[in-house]
C-alpha cells in the first residue's frame, strides 16, 4: 500500500476535522473507516449542540475555536451547515446550581468566554413560556450555538479531500503496527498501510484499537438517547440545559434547529454503560415530563424519531488527547465524552500543529488538561 505521513483510524466527529486541517498543511493524510461513510459512527448521533461554555480553560479554549469555525463555515465556504447562534441558556431553580454555575464563571470568563449570571426576568426574555415557579435566573451564552452534524461533517469530508486528504470506507482497522516502539502503520482487511505517524481518533473503539498493540486507554462507552419532533414554527432560539437532578437522571438539554424541530437529549442516571444501541422504552416518557415541566408550551409537540449513540467516556470526563510515550508516532485523539461535536474542529486543528511540531502556548494548556498521563481524578463540572 502506499505510503502516507499520517493515517488516521476514524471518520468521525473528530477524525474527518483532523484530516481537513492535517492535509490543509500539505501533509499526506489516509483516514481509515469501517463504516461506509464518513460520521456514521456517533457523530450522526450528536444533536447537534456547540458550546464554549465548560468549566476548564482546555475545553473552553478548544470548544471557542470550534464555535469560529462552525459560525463562519457559510460565510467562508457558501455551504449552510445550518448553524445557529442561539446561546446557550442554563436555567436556575436550586442553590445547588446556582452556585455550580457562578462557581465557574471567573474561569469562563478568564479564558474570553461571553458569558453572565442573568436574573428571572431575563431568563424569560430569553425563553418565553418558562416555567416561573422557584425560577432563581440563569447563565446566558449568547454566542454558542447549534449546526447539523450531518451537514458539518459532510461539508468537512469534502473540504478534507478537496485539500488532499484520501478516504477508505468499509475498511476496519484490526490492529496498529508498530517496531521497535516506533508506528509503523495500521494493518487493516489484511493490507499493512505504511505511516510514521498514525492518530487514534476512533472514539468508542478507541481501547479496541490500541489494545491490538497491548495499550491500555481510559475510554469506555455509555449509551444517551435522543429525539427530534416535527417541525414547528421557531419561537425559541437557544439550547436549554437543566442540571437538576430527575428520577433516574441527571440533566437533560433541548433546542429547536434551523428548520423548526425540537431536538433532546437526557443524561440517564445511573449511567448505562457498554455499547447497546437500541433504544428503549423509558427514555421518552423520562424526558418529556420533565421538558414539559420546563416549558409548557411543548407539551402539543409529537416526536418524530428515537435514536441511540454512545459517548467515549474517560473517567474525569475530559478528552484524551496528546503523544503516545511508549510508541513514538501514536497520537491520542479520542474519549470526547458527549462534546465530540462541538470539540472536533479546534481539536482537529490542534493535532495537525502537534503534527507538525508548531504548538501554541495556549495549546500547552490544553494538552496538559486533556494529557494521556493525568491523574484522571477529579470531574469537569459541566461534562
Ligand atoms: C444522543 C447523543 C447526543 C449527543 N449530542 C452531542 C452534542 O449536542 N454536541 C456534541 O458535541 N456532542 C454530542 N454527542 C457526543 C458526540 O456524538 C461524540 O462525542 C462524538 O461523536 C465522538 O466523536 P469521535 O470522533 O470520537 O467518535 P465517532 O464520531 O464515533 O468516530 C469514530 C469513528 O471511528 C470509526 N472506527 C472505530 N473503530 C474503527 C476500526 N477499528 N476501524 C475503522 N474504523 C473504526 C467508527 O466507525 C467511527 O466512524 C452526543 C452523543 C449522543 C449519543
Amino acid at each position: 500500500m502506499s505510503n502516507y505521513e499520517v493515517i488516521v483510524i476514524g471518520a468521525g466527529s473528530v477524525g474527518v476535522p483532523t484530516a481537513m486541517a492535517v492535509a490543509e498543511q500539505g501533509i499526506k493524510v489516509l483516514v481509515i473507516d469501517q463504516n461506509a461513510s464518513a460520521g456514521q459512527g456517533e457523530n450522526k448521533h450528536a444533536i447537534g449542540g456547540i458550546r464554549a461554555t465548560h468549566s476548564s480553560p482546555g475545553k473552553i479554549l478548544t470548544a471557542l475555536r470550534s464555535l469560529e469555525i462552525f459560525s463562519t463555515w457559510q460565510e467562508k465556504t457558501g455551504e449552510d451547515i445550518e448553524w445557529l447562534q442561539g446561546g446557550y441558556l442554563f436555567p436556575v431553580y436550586r442553590k445547588e446550581e446556582e452556585d455550580i454555575l457562578k462557581g465557574i464563571l471567573p474561569v469562563q470568563k478568564e479564558y474570553g468566554l461571553n458569558i453572565d449570571y442573568v436574573g428571572p426576568e431575563k431568563v424569560k426574555e430569553i425563553l418565553p413560556g418558562i416555567n416561573e415557579e422557584g425560577l432563581r435566573g440563569g447563565t446566558f451564552s449568547p454566542e454558542d450555538g447549534s449546526a447539523s452534524p450531518l451537514l458539518a461533517i459532510n461539508a468537512f469530508y469534502r473540504r478534507a479531500v478537496t485539500n488532499g486528504a484520501e478516504f477508505r470506507f468499509g475498511l476496519k482497522v484490526d490492529g496498529v503496527s508498530c517496531e521497535n516502539g516506533k508506528v509503523t502503520g495500521v494493518v487493516a482487511g489484511g493490507d499493512v498501510y505504511k505511516a510514521p505517524m498514525v492518530v487514534d481518533t476512533a472514539g468508542p473503539f478507541s481501547a479496541t484499537v490500541c489494545g491490538s498493540i497491548g495499550l491500555k486507554i481510559p475510554v469506555y462507552s455509555d449509551s444517551h438517547e435522543a429525539a427530534i419532533t416535527e417541525p414547528v414554527k421557531n419561537f425559541f432560539r437557544c439550547m436549554v440545559v437543566d442540571l437538576r437532578p430527575g428520577p433516574g437522571s441527571k440533566n437533560f438539554y433541548f433546542y429547536q434547529n434551523r428548520r423548526g424541530q425540537v431536538v433532546f437529549c437526557i443524561t440517564p442516571d445511573p449511567p448505562i454503560l457498554g455499547t447497546d444501541k437500541r433504544e428503549t422504552s423509558v427514555f421518552l416518557p423520562q424526558v418529556s415530563q420533565r421538558m414539559v415541566s420546563l416549558l409548557p408550551r411543548l407539551k402539543n409537540l409529537r416526536v418524530r424519531r428515537v435514536w441511540r449513540g454512545l459517548y467515549p467516556m474517560t473517567p474525569d470526563g475530559s478528552p484524551i488527547v496528546g503523544w503516545n510515550r511508549d510508541v513514538k508516532g501514536l497520537l491520542h485523539a479520542t474519549g470526547m465524552c458527549g462534546q465530540g461535536f462541538m470539540l472536533g474542529p479546534g481539536i482537529g486543528e490542534l493535532v495537525a500543529r502537534m503534527i507538525a511540531g508548531e504548538t501554541t502556548e495556549n495549546d500547552e494548556v490544553v494538552l496538559k488538561e486533556f494529557s494521556p498521563y493525568r491523574e484522571f481524578a477529579g470531574q469537569e463540572a459541566l461534562k
